[in-house]
């Protein structure tokens, strides 16, 4: 049996999301269009998020070793283009900007990602 990929991955190096983990965000589409959440796993190589609370599928597991019977709910991954990151500082949702700045201190480029709202810096990392 042939095996075909569903989904292409992108190589790591051009894998890059506007949103990371641990980010506030607002979702655009779907179900739950217009809900909060906080990213708990972002997948770069995907283009998806995994937002708490977001995107619910409810599981219905038998009893198995040591486990009851019930419903396990888990947050399904969403298209990164579907949400928008909202700013730690004026609270908008916000598309974010990058500012790549060299730093003197240890000459490792660092990356600024900025509210295009209020350009206020909303996180600062080094380049890997
Ligand atoms: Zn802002």
């Amino acid at each position: 049996m042939a095996t075909t990929q569903k989904h292409e991955k992108k190589p790591l190096h051009l894998a890059k999301l506007h949103v990371h983990r641990g980010d506030t965000v607002l979702v655009l589409t779907g179900k739950d269009r217009g809900k909060r959440g906080t990213v708990q796993r972002a997948m770069p190589r995907e283009n998806k998020v995994i937002v708490e609370g977001v995107n619910i599928a409810k599981k219905h597991m038998k009893a198995g070793r040591g486990m009851a019977a019930g419903i396990i709910e888990k947050a399904m991954p969403l298209h990164a283009s579907n949400v928008m990151v909202i700013c730690t500082e004026c609270g908008k949702p916000t598309r974010i900007g990058h500012e790549h700045v060299a730093s003197d201190a240890d000459e490792k480029e660092r990356v600024r990602r900025v509210c295009k709202q209020c350009g206020q810096l909303i996180q600062e990392h080094t380049r890997d």
